[in-house]
């Protein structure tokens, strides 16, 4: 199904995201992975994939696993290290297997270019362009309430973001935030652009504190007081980081319902227990 037919307005959609292994023997391991998630039934799960292509195979095959449990795969793809014709093939590839959506994405810029600029896509906005030429894809693209790391200001990254709504996005997942006042104070500046494509609330439970640092300064994600306190004092205790973490994510997203936010998208990290510890905390606040 394509996820445009399942957002609505009037009502909150939660969706899951994981990422494939980066080597294709393991690709088994997402069965249980999968198999717990879809207890959760969430309206559809993304599929991560990598900048350099380490993960250009094993995308299509979990989304496959995700068809084949009956449930809507998104299936991500970058087109920074991929050449036009690349894009093509991986597009026909997903198509085929009955894949209806994509999150279509620049990718992080490799030190050593894998394609030359002429053969390749420049921004994700193009890659946007060319997905609604072939026509046969629901597309999404991703969005920053932080700003993007490189952009050289919010606004600016905001014009960029509008050219890519334009382009033909029908929704927008967010990168991770840990305060939903970035997040109100992006879509009321989104609006402003005129941006109105419904954007998706990309939460991220912070379990490990160290990787979870280290991924936050990679991408400029802001992270407040309160949680840095969180991280200060439950960060080696593996244990008491887990359940701060689910508390910190469930609290997000019942402010963020609350606020009238169209969707919830929750970083599963492969850990099918948090994501069900969290949805166990807001499933009558999701109207589930
Ligand atoms: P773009 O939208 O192209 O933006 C990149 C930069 O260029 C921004 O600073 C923007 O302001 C600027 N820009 C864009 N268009 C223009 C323009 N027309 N003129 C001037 N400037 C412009 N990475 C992966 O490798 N694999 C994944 O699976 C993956 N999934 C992600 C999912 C989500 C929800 C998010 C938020 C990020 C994800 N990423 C993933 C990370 C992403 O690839 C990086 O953040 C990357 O650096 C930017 O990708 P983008 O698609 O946002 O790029």
């Amino acid at each position: 199904m394509k996820i445009s037919e399942i957002l609505n307005p009037n009502r909150v959609s939660f969706s899951l995201e994981v990422f494939p292994p980066k080597i294709g023997s393991e690709i088994d391991k997402m069965d249980d992975i999968l198999d717990s998630l879809a207890e959760l039934h969430p309206d559809f799960i993304s599929v991560t994939c990598g900048a350099s292509g380490s993960t250009a195979r094993t995308t299509p095959a979990v989304c496959q696993k995700i068809l084949d449990r009956g449930m809507t795969p998104l299936a991500h793809m970058t087109c920074v290290s991929a050449s036009r014709e690349g894009i093509a093939d991986c597009a026909n590839q997903l198509h085929d297997m009955g894949v209806e959506n994509i999150l279509a994405l620049r990718g992080d810029i490799p030190e050593v270019p894998v394609v030359s600029d002429s053969e390749r896509y420049t921004y994700a906005s193009d890659l946007v362009a060319a997905l609604m030429e072939d026509g046969r894809f629901c597309v999404g693209g991703a969005c920053y309430p932080d700003g993007h790391i490189e952009a050289a200001n919010k606004d600016s990254d905001l014009d960029a973001l509008k050219i890519k709504a334009d382009a033909g996005c029908s929704f927008l997942t967010t990168q991770m935030f840990f305060d939903n006042d970035v997040l109100y104070s992006f879509m009321y500046r989104a609006l402003r652009k005129d941006i109105r494509v419904p954007i998706l609330a990309g939460i991220m439970p912070a379990t490990n504190a160290r990787q979870f640092a280290r991924s936050c300064q990679l991408s400029g994600t802001a992270m407040p007081p309160r949680l840095r306190s969180i991280l200060d004092k439950f960060g080696d205790n593996p244990a008491a980081m887990r359940q701060a973490a689910i508390v910190y994510a469930s609290e997000q997203i019942i402010d963020l319902v609350a606020n009238g936010v169209q969707g919830i998208h929750l970083y599963t990290m492969n850990r099918p227990s948090i994501a069900a510890a969290i949805l166990k905390n807001v499933k009558s606040v999701l109207g589930r």
